[in-house]
C-alpha cells in the first residue's frame, strides 16, 4: 500500500523517504537509486569542486533515472567558502527542480530557487528557524533533531518532541531528520505530525552508497552509542563517528582554556574525511554519522531498503491496533 503524504504529492514521490544531503556520499550513483526505488535522491552540491562539476554529475545522474532528484547546497563554515550562488545557478540553469538548504543564512538561496520556481526543502534544527523559513517560502521543513548526523544545532532537542512541536506551529509539510533508519522509525515520525523522513546514514550503509566496503561494515557493526559531537566549544557541533580522530579533537576542545578552530582544522579537514571513504581506513580522518548506527545492521540495496520500509510501517501502524493496557 503506498504512504501518500503531502510530501509524496509535492515531490512526486512513492515513499516520503528524502535521502540527506551528504558530504562526499551524495553522488550520481547513489542518488539514482533512491530516486528509482521510490524516494527522492538528493546530489551534494560541495562534493563537486566546482559548479561545472556540479553541471556533470546532474547529467550523470539523468543518464540513471527519469525519476525526479534533488541538490543540497549547506551553507556552513567551511575551510575554502564555496561558490554558493555558481553551485545554485548551475543547478538550476541544468534543469534542477527540487533543492535541500541548510545552515546559516539561507534566505538570499531560499529567495533564488523561489525565484525560479523550484521546490525548497529547508533543513533546520530549532522551531524558531522552521517558522523563519516558513515565512521566507519554502515548501517543506526539514526538521534535524538531536540524533542526527552531522550538524545538529546547539539546542540539543531530540527528535520526539521537536517534531511534536513543529506539529503544533508549523503550517507547511514537514520531514524528520534524525534517528529514522527502518520503517518503525517512519512510522513513528509519521504519528507525530511529520510527512516523510529525510535519512542520511542509512543511505550510507546501501550498495549503491559510493563508499569504501570498510566504512559499511563498520557502521554495520556499530553500536548507538558510537557517535560523538565534535565543534561543540566552536558552535558549529557536529555529530561524527567516534573514532581516534574524533577523540584527540574532543581532548584538544577540552583543554584548559579551549581550542581555536586553527588547532583542530587539520584533523577536521573535509579532505581527510574523504579519504576515509576512499581507503576504508575509518580512523584517517572525521566522518559524519547518526545514532542511527545502532539501528543498521545490513547492507541493502536502496530498493530492498524502501520496500521493506513500506511493509514495516504498514506491519507498525497495524500492530498498534493490538497494543493491550493492562
Ligand atoms: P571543510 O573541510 O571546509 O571543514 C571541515 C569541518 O570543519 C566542517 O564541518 C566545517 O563546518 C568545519 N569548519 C570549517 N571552518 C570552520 C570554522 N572556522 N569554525 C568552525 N568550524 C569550521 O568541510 P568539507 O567537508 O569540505 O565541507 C564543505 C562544507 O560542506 C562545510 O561547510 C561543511 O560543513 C559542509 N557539509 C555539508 C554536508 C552535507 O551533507 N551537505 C555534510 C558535511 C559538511
Amino acid at each position: 500500500m503506498p504512504i501518500s503524504t503531502p510530501v509524496t504529492e509535492i515531490l512526486g514521490i512513492r515513499i516520503p523517504v528524502v535521502q540527506g544531503g551528504m558530504q562526499w556520499v551524495g553522488l550520481p550513483v547513489l542518488v539514482a537509486a533512491v530516486s528509482e526505488a521510490g524516494g527522492l535522491g538528493v546530489l551534494t552540491a560541495l562534493t563537486q569542486p566546482n559548479p561545472d562539476a556540479l553541471r556533470a554529475a546532474i547529467r550523470e545522474t539523468r543518464k540513471l533515472t527519469s525519476k525526479p532528484f534533488g541538490v543540497n547546497i549547506t551553507l556552513l563554515p567551511s575551510i575554502n567558502p564555496p561558490d554558493y550562488e555558481g553551485y545554485a545557478r548551475a543547478a538550476v540553469e541544468e534543469g534542477v527542480r527540487v533543492f535541500e538548504t541548510a545552515g546559516n543564512n539561507p534566505g538570499p538561496l531560499i529567495k533564488y530557487f523561489k525565484s525560479q520556481n523550484c521546490v525548497v526543502i529547508h533543513k533546520c534544527t530549532t522551531v524558531r528557524h522552521a517558522k523563519s523559513a516558513q515565512k521566507l517560502g519554502v515548501d517543506i521543513l526539514s526538521i534535524d533533531g538531536f540524533e542526527c548526523a552531522g550538524h545538529p544545532g546547539e539546542e540539543d532537542i531530540g527528535g520526539l518532541v521537536l517534531l511534536a512541536r513543529a506539529a503544533e506551529e508549523l503550517k507547511i509539510p514537514y520531514i524528520a531528520s534524525g534517528g529514522v533508519a527502518d520503517g518503525r522509525g517512519l512510522a513513528a515520525v509519521l504519528a507525530l505530525g511529520a510527512s516523510g523522513a529525510n535519512m542520511g546514514t542509512r543511505f550510507m550503509c546501501t550498495v549503491e552508497s559510493p563508499i569504501h566496503q570498510n566504512i559499511k561494515e563498520k557502521i554495520v557493526s556499530a553500536k548507538e552509542t558510537d557517535t560523538v559531537h565534535i565543534f561543540r566549544s566552536l558552535r558549529n557541533t557536529a555529530r561524527v563517528f567516534k573514532n581516534k580522530v574524533a577523540t584527540e579533537v574532543v581532548a584538544i576542545e577540552k583543554r584548559p582554556g579551549g581550542a581555536k578552530f586553527e588547532d583542530i582544522r587539520e584533523l577536521v579537514s573535509g579532505q581527510r574525511g574523504k579519504v576515509v571513504y576512499e581507503s576504508g581506513d575509518p580512523d584517517y580522518g572525521v566522518w559524519s554519522a547518526g545514532v542511527t548506527v545502532g539501528l543498521i545492521h545490513d547492507i541493502p540495496t536502496c530498493k530492498v531498503l524502501l520496500d521493506r520500509m513500506e511493509r514495516e510501517v504498514e506491519n507498525t501502524v497495524a500492530g498498534l491496533g493490538k497494543v493491550v493496557v493492562h
